[in-house]
């Protein structure tokens, strides 16, 4: 089918609107290189748009509030052009499916996660009766064989496994994107390469917990060893790991791969077991901090970062203070922190609230404080060292400068100077911070 047919005869043009997470931005790369493969091409503008996507996410009240609010600033492109069509996809269109386009009537097409294929279809075949809503779940939908398309010149994400078999008691992810199912690796081992061929040097592996990653003949495990046998990858990453399947034989291949980066985003949500308990985290303080400690063990230089909530429902101030002492003992580098916001269809919304959002935002606040100290000491304690960075462009605010990552994932800021190239690892010494921000220079020669 023949992607032309758009205003004035010329290629149809599709705009592409991202909220959310990196799976939610990888499922946009994948609907690009789908549509883009059939003939349409992409546009940042949306007033020359034949077709508008919003990818949306549930994850709390806010997003998808924004979403909802960037949808309905949609109707005046189809008051202008009743040949625009309008899909809403992602998260929010599974959670809310039918409800879209009662309450946003130029909405033609509502699409969950697993039906991506179809909205392909539908784009192309354009007179579908509108609205359609597809949000059947599907337990094996993996979008293997589809090649989506590049998130950067240098660095790309993956994502190897959708869906979620953990029932958090505040998350909706295991709602909204099903059941857990992992990709071939024969599929992911092809799209690693033809991302390699295309200049990438840096994969991130997604997943909502990437490690627990299982096909009939491989684990997590045996896949990183896979990739990191890939000629021209240089550095390998993966997101979100969880607690409870981060067994020794991860840690072993990550310390026996050399391009996998020694850093470790691990979300920790509580320091408290009795929180952890009513999350149904499935791990305790202690097994976390066990995980840590062999991490440690075997990687050198490592960098570790987590996720946080504060304030959920129960949570005393004693639970509260394990936290700020797990936060201490770990050191984490950075943390993404949050107070807890309760979401409709989750176990946990179903108890009432504990405490006042003055008190969840005090509990916050006094976290960020603490983190933000760690932090800045971690980044401190780097001055002197060399280190290797990955390149990833130069600085918007400075040309002369390169703007590179650690395999810490540390933001690195350097001198421009002869050899130095988009993509390139160099050698670097670090020499100051700046806020969250290191500074260094090239070693050359
Ligand atoms: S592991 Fe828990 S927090 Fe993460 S996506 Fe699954 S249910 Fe949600």
């Amino acid at each position: 089918m023949s992607g032309t047919g758009g205003r004035n005869g010329t290629m149809e043009k599709y705009f592409l609107a991202t909220f959310g997470c990196q799976m939610n931005v990888y499922d946009s790369n994948l609907i690009g290189g789908m549509l883009e493969k059939k003939g349409m091409a992409v546009t940042g503008d949306a007033e020359e748009a034949d077709v508008l996507i919003v990818n949306t996410c549930s994850i709390r009240g806010g997003a998808e509030d924004r979403a909802y609010a960037r949808i309905a600033a949609m109707r005046h492109y189809k008051r202008r052009n009743p040949d625009v069509r309008i899909a809403v996809i992602g998260c929010m269109a599974q959670n809310h499916g039918d409800k879209i386009p009662v309450e946003l009537d130029h909405v033609d097409y509502v699409v969950g996660p697993d039906n991506y294929r179809e909205l392909e279809a539908l784009l192309f075949q354009k007179k579908a009766k509108a609205p359609a809503v597809l949000t059947e779940q599907n337990a094996f939908e993996n979008y293997d064989g589809i090649m989506a398309k590049l998130d950067s010149a240098v660095t790309c994400h993956i994502t190897i496994m959708r869906g979620c078999n953990k029932r958090c008691t505040y998350c909706i992810v295991p709602t909204v994107r099903g059941v857990e199912r992992s990709r071939e690796s024969a599929s992911i081992i092809e799209e690693v390469e033809r991302a390699v061929s295309e200049g990438v040097k840096e994969v991130c592996l997604l997943g909502q917990t990437v490690n627990s990653y299982r096909t009939e003949g491989d684990d997590f495990a045996s896949l990183l060893r896979k990739l990191n046998r890939i000629e021209g990858l240089k550095r390998i990453r993966f997101t979100s790991p969880h607690p409870r399947h981060f067994d020794s034989n991860t840690i072993r291949a990550m310390a026996e791969s050399e391009k996998i980066c020694n850093h470790v985003h691990m979300p920790v949500q509580s320091g408290s077991n009795a929180m952890l308990k009513k999350m149904r985290r499935q791990y305790t303080r202690e097994r976390y901090l066990e995980i840590v400690a062999e991490l440690r063990a075997c990687i050198p230089n490592l960098g570790i970062t987590t996720d946080i909530i504060t304030g959920f429902v129960g949570e005393t101030e004693a639970d509260y203070r394990e936290t700020l002492s797990l936060v201490e003992e770990v050191g984490f580098d950075s943390a993404f922190m949050f107070s807890y916001s309760p979401r409709e269809g989750t176990p946990a919304f179903e108890e009432p609230e504990t405490l006042t959002a003055e008190e969840k935002q005090d509990r916050l606040e006094r976290l960020i404080q603490l983190q933000m100290g760690i932090s800045e000491k971690r980044l401190d304690a780097m001055a002197g060292r060399e280190e290797e960075i990955l390149l990833e462009d130069r600085s918007s605010r400075d040309r002369n400068e390169w703007v590179g990552k650690t395999g810490c994932c540390k933001k690195v800021i350097i001198p421009d100077a002869p050899g130095l190239d988009k993509g390139s690892l160099v050698r670097a010494r670090i020499l100051s911070r700046s806020g969250l921000v290191l500074r260094g220079e090239a070693i050359i020669g």
